[in-house]
């Protein structure tokens, strides 16, 4: 709701009252329950949206909006199941850049991408990864950003020992700051402290680092077989594996292949955090009771 709030901000639409919509979306769910799919995968997608409505041709902030919220079942998110998706690594065109809208839930920032993800797909790639950075010199070393509209992850073995560091990029204002990419490091931090992720061994040390890396970083790991996995994190989706990156002028880079796509980690996470939202574990924290 914080996240809601900060982006209509941003964009000067009037302000609104985030906690009488939390109740409305309460009630809202509860009239329309017989609508939550109750088969594995499957969710009741909730979208509230706000735009701005003042009735004028001049290019000015609107005074007036309306806030609706919109309620869809939803499926798995991926044609492919949960097979792990191939990404294709795109230079020319970026999605976010500094100081820019990149960082807020807005319209704005998803139909420049439909054109490279369109082109992404004729080459046989399912989503783009959206790097950044000095694209004059070669795409290798620019920043990865994020995977299609989901926050990204890459998990790497460490050179002595069985330790891994899973990496994110860090809120610098070029990525969304997704609350599925919060609930993972959360998680992730909590089991360095007292493992908690059933798949994991116990005896596996997990270090998540918000940091930037590259696609060459990604390249050396890959070469180094520390690549051990790589994947997409949202609300639709919750985690996606990633099963290669494409670049051009590069041999692909490949992410080991697991049974059913996930691997232990991003397989962890899931687990975890589908049974937080189906109210197998109880999280008062991150979860509203709808009664
Ligand atoms: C919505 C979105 C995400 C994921 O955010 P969640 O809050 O986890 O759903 C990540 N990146 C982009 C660009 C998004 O639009």
């Amino acid at each position: 709701m914080e996240r809601m709030t900060r982006s209509a901000a941003r964009v000067a639409l009037p302000a609104f009252n985030a906690d009488a919509l939390l109740e409305l979306i309460k009630l809202l769910v509860m009239i329309d329950s017989r609508w939550v799919p109750q088969s594995p995968g499957c969710s009741l997608y909730i979208r509230p949206t706000l735009i701005g409505t003042r009735p004028s041709l001049g290019v000015a902030p609107s005074d007036e909006a309306m806030l609706y919220v919109i309620l869809s079942p939803t499926g798995p998110y991926f044609r492919t199941g949960s097979k792990a998706v191939r990404l294709l690594a795109v230079g020319e065109h970026v999605r976010s850049w500094p100081g820019g809208t990149a960082g807020y839930k807005l319209g704005i920032n998803y139909p420049a991408c439909f054109s490279p993800q369109r082109e992404a797909a004729k080459m046989g790639y399912q989503q783009v990864l959206w790097l950044l950075g000095d694209g004059d010199r070669d795409f290798v070393d620019m920043k990865v950003t994020e995977a299609g509209s989901m926050n990204f992850f890459v998990v790497v073995k460490r050179e002595d020992g069985n330790d891994l560091d899973v990496f994110t990029p860090p809120l610098d204002g070029t990525i969304l700051p997704g609350v599925t990419r919060e609930s993972c490091i959360t998680l992730l931090r909590s089991h360095s402290l007292e493992p908690s992720l059933d798949s994991l061994s116990p005896y596996i040390a997990v270090h998540v680092h918000e940091t930037s890396f590259t696609v060459g970083d990604m390249h050396k790991w890959s070469s180094e077989n520390r690549l051990l996995e790589a994947f997409g994190v949202g609300t639709a989706a919750v985690v996606s594996a990633v099963g290669a990156i494409g670049l051009e002028g590069h041999p692909d880079i490949e992410i080991p292949e697991y049974t059913g796509g996930l691997g232990p980690v991003g397989r962890a996470l899931y687990t975890r955090i589908t049974d937080i939202q189906e109210g197998k574990i109880e999280f008062r924290d991150w979860s509203y009771v709808c009664a």
